[in-house]
């Protein structure tokens, strides 16, 4: 059984009849990943045994060492990786193979074993959305969506909301290089993309008016207690949707402000669930039970 941190230098190869399965980040510590993939994997092991010898665990792993550690982890046997700060986009050089979707957003989170090395995915946009319908009860596809960020989250976030059909996309970033970047991909990459952009500091009157927006934060803003508020949400009707990608701290100033206005709102912990489930579906090719990652998940949603 893999418990606890694992650290790269002390990998060793897996026994024959072992399925390995990680999730490669520096810091690891925190990750909740090994509590909601082991959690499914049991439930999955009640209906068929052979899940007995899966196992998922966590490595840190400085960026330094990603490479050799990615071969290393091949030779050893693992069958997936999960990915998540700081190697999401530094690890695309090193796969061999990549999803398309995944090539636009210029970053992935899930590594598929290929006999000759590491096929990479983007489970982040499929899990939003997923989360969006189970908390907030709305579809992407026909919404106006607000997309606060520019970064690697917001850039699945966004490639997900275009491919299944939004009718826009406002897009607000604090740098405007970035943002400009992330418009110019996405311009490239689809038709007519109805996207309009604008720095943070500026509000576009017009968003005023939409009905039924759904607002989603994608900036780091909201990780620490200190954090300004990205987004002054009263300038919007108060029938916005408010999803935070942050769920630890589980509300952020963002989402205390909707709770103030009465909008209905949740953090981004079911994108987290989500997510995970995807990547573990396309790993065991089984259908995933979420409610078994809920519930893995217990007390440690309350992040002491
Ligand atoms: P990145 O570092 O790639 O992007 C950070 C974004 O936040 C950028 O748009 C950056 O703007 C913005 N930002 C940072 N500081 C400020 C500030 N002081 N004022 C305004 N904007 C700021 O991070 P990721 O895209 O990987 O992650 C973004 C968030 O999404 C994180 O909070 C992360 O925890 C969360 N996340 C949640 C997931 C989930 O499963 N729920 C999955 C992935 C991410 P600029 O371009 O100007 O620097």
């Amino acid at each position: 059984m893999l418990d606890g941190t694992l650290s790269f230098e002390s990998l060793e190869p897996l026994p024959e009849d072992q399925v390995g399965l990680a999730v490669l980040g520096y810091p690891i510590a925190h990750s909740l990943s090994p509590v909601l993939h082991n959690s499914a994997l049991k439930e999955l092991t009640e209906k068929n045994s052979k899940f007995q010898k899966w196992n998922y665990g966590k490595i840190e792993l400085p960026p330094i060492h990603l490479e050799k550690t990615l071969v290393k982890l091949h030779d050893f046997g693992y069958r997936g990786l999960n990915l998540t700060i700081p190697h999401k986009v530094d690890v695309l050089p090193f796969l061999f193979s990549i999803d398309p979707d995944a090539e636009i957003m210029g970053a992935v989170n899930t590594l598929v074993r290929h006999s000759k090395g590491w096929h990479g995915c983007n489970t982040d946009g499929y899990g939003m959305e997923q989360g969006l319908k189970e908390k907030l009860n709305v579809d992407v596809e026909g919404a106006e969506i607000l997309l606060l960020g520019a970064g690697g989250a917001s850039r699945a976030a966004a490639a997900r909301c275009l491919k299944s059909g939004c009718s826009r996309l406002w897009l607000g970033n604090r740098s405007e290089n970035r943002l400009k970047e992330m418009d110019q991909i996405l311009n490239s990459n689809y038709t007519n993309p109805p996207i309009h952009t604008f720095p943070l500091t500026e509000f576009p009157e017009e968003l005023g008016t939409v009905d039924d927006l759904i607002v989603i934060n994608a900036t780091s803003l909201g990780l620490k207690s200190s954090d300004p508020c990205p987004f002054d949400l009263r300038q919007l009707p108060l029938n916005a949707k408010i999803y935070d990608m942050i769920y630890n701290p589980p509300s952020t100033r963002l989402l205390k402000m909707a709770a103030e206005l009465g909008m209905k709102h949740a953090n981004g912990l079911s994108m987290l669930v989500h997510q995970a489930a995807k990547a573990l579906e396309i790993w065991t090719e089984e259908e995933i039970s979420v409610s078994a990652m809920y519930q893995g998940l217990g007390e440690k949603t309350n992040f002491e």
